[in-house]
């Protein structure tokens, strides 16, 4: 789904990858991710937040490089922010929305946090160079592949 980056550290050879943006799935994907909230796979604080938003809660679920402001690590996580409808009267059950989308305000922010450090985490607004998670050598991507 979306664009995927290819990286080869040119010092020790380890091959990564991640994914950003989204693709032709997505509304399905939206679906998913809110099915998810609800059912309390990303916890009790989101399944919490999603009971009490009510239904017409809408998720944008994209692909986001996340960077550790602590440590400087990196991680491929989908972005759950819920977003709230600003009117009552929107259309019930339009869980997929895209960023910037008009008519939604954020109700709940996703901040991740470091897996390696706990550190809050800050979203990379441009993914191209990408640290190797074994050596922490700085790799360019190869060409883009774009998947759905
Ligand atoms: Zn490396
Ligand atoms: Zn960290």
């Amino acid at each position: 789904m979306g664009t995927i980056l290819e990286y080869k550290c040119k010092k020790c050879r380890k091959t990564y990858s991640v994914s950003v943006g989204i693709g032709y799935l997505q509304p399905m994907i939206c679906e998913d991710t809110v099915k998810g909230i609800a059912a309390g796979k990303y916890g009790k604080e989101w399944k919490d937040a999603y009971e009490n938003g009510g239904e017409n809660l809408a998720v944008t679920a994209e692909k986001v490089i996340y960077c550790c402001e602590k440590c400087g690590s990196w991680e491929n996580k989908t972005d759950i922010t819920l977003y709230a409808p600003d009117k009552k009267s929107v259309e019930k059950s339009r869980h997929f929305i895209m960023r910037g989308d008009e008519g939604f305000h954020v109700y709940k922010q996703f901040v991740p946090t470091c897996s390696q450090c706990g550190g809050a985490m800050k979203e990379l607004e441009k993914v191209y160079e990408l640290s190797c998670p074994k050596c922490g050598t700085v790799n360019e991507p190869g060409p883009m592949i774009l998947a759905d």
